[in-house]
């Protein structure tokens, strides 16, 4: 299964924020839409950096509620790994469980088109392995 499969199933849609918008707003979008990271757009380019609830952690525990007031860019990630279209479940699980983090951007020719979060990869998993599972049983009961 291929991260475009994902995206047909889940749709293209994908949360951002302004890097100039507060921390709290931030706070807030994620709230609202139960989700645990925003991508970070400038209109430049397709991702200019990702927040996500861990940073805001981090913030407030570093500076307190007044950090909510601060910029977005001061607390994002900069440096984004991000994927495209034809990367495996595999793949990603691979890539979150090494660098340590739950969602990766998916861009396609300079665009954002979507964004896979590791509960996506584990729902995919766990629905590809129930189905082997399951083939097997057919198999062993014709047998
Ligand atoms: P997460 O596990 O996604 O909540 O993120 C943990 C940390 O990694 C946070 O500091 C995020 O800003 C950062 N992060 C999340 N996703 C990515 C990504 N695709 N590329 C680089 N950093 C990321």
């Amino acid at each position: 299964m291929n991260v475009d499969q994902i995206l047909l199933l889940k749709g293209r849609n994908v949360v951002s924020i302004e890097a100039d918008r507060s921390l709290g707003e931030a706070a807030r979008l994620l709230s609202e839409r139960r989700i645990g990271a925003v991508v970070v757009v400038d209109g430049r380019q397709p991702v200019s950096g990702i927040l996500s609830e861990r940073d805001i952690v981090r913030a407030i525990a570093a500076q307190g509620a007044r950090a909510l007031d601060e910029p977005v860019s001061r607390f994002m990630t900069g440096e984004v790994v991000t994927c495209t279209c034809l990367h495996s479940v595999n793949e990603l699980m691979e890539l979150m469980t090494q660098q340590k983090f739950r969602h990766v951007p998916v861009v396609e020719g300079g665009q954002l088109v979507g964004i896979i979060s590791i509960g996506d990869v584990v729902k995919q998993h766990v629905e590809a392995v129930e189905a082997e599972s399951q083939a097997i049983k057919e198999y062993i009961a014709t047998a």
